[in-house]
């Protein structure tokens, strides 16, 4: 039995002021057992979201660098995560694959060097609607996920996660139906192990979230804009 798991993804939203709000009115709430969450900030937010947040809430950036140091400016490294106290990264989010050139060859890279570090991989994949439309879903998928986890240990799968984020549902409001996504994530299933969390992204809200969680191989959320509001969020994590 995989523990579901809520991640929130701020991408370029909230300054530290705002993060530091957000940390106490989340500490305050009543959380419920057995569920796994944690919060991707900016990386500026990161050393506050580890210092307010209470301990059982994870702390994960949004990418990082696949090299461990170097003539890379503007990058991020692992070792700079763990410092903050991160303990998860995601990894090859569509929106870095189509505006910063993350390509698959650099998802594998960066994933092997999070793994490195003992950080946990959110590593992301998904469809254009175009592919969708012309039945190469399951291809596209599977090229994916197996060029991300090319020749990892069987027990490396089980130290990562993986998001099914169909990219015609990131931001739209038109999340896949639960029964699209558990078709996508039985695929993935099959690609990865019985306890690799396979977590659905793509216009999750507390409207959809329970329906999603039925399906036997959704294990969790990857949440964008429904996760800037703390109230929003909390309606997600406690379906
Ligand atoms: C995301 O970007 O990871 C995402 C799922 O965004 P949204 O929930 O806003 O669709």
């Amino acid at each position: 039995m995989i523990q579901p798991l809520l991640v929130a993804n701020w991408k370029m939203n909230k300054t530290v002021v705002e993060a530091e709000e957000f940390a106490n009115a989340l500490n305050q709430e009543q959380r419920p057992d057995g569920r796994d969450i944690v919060v991707c900030g900016p990386f500026t937010t990161l050393a506050t979201l580890r210092g307010v947040l209470a301990h059982d809430i994870g702390v994960g950036a949004q990418t990082m660098h696949q090299a461990e140091k170097g003539a890379f400016t503007g990058e991020i490294s692992a070792s700079m995560l763990l410092e903050l106290g991160c303990s998860y990264v995601i990894i090859g989010h569509s929106e870095r694959r189509q505006y910063f050139g993350e390509t698959d060859t650099t998802v594998h890279e960066k994933i092997l060097t999070a793994l490195r570090y003992g950080l946990i991989p959110i590593v992301c994949v998904g469809e254009l609607l175009a592919q969708r439309q012309n039945n190469e879903t399951e291809q596209v998928v599977t090229t994916q996920v197996q060029a991300a986890l090319a020749g990892l240990t069987a027990e490396q799968i089980t130290e990562l996660v993986i998001a099914y984020e169909p990219i015609w549902a990131i931001g739209t409001g038109l999340a896949a139906t639960p029964e699209q996504a558990q078709t996508v994530h039985a695929l993935i299933r099959k690609l990865t192990s019985p306890s690799t969390p396979i977590l659905y992204g793509g216009s999750v809200t507390p409207d959809n979230i329970k329906s999603l969680m039925t399906q036997p191989d959704i294990n969790g959320g990857l949440i964008g804009g429904a996760s800037l509001d703390v109230q929003k969020f909390l309606q997600i994590v406690n379906y």
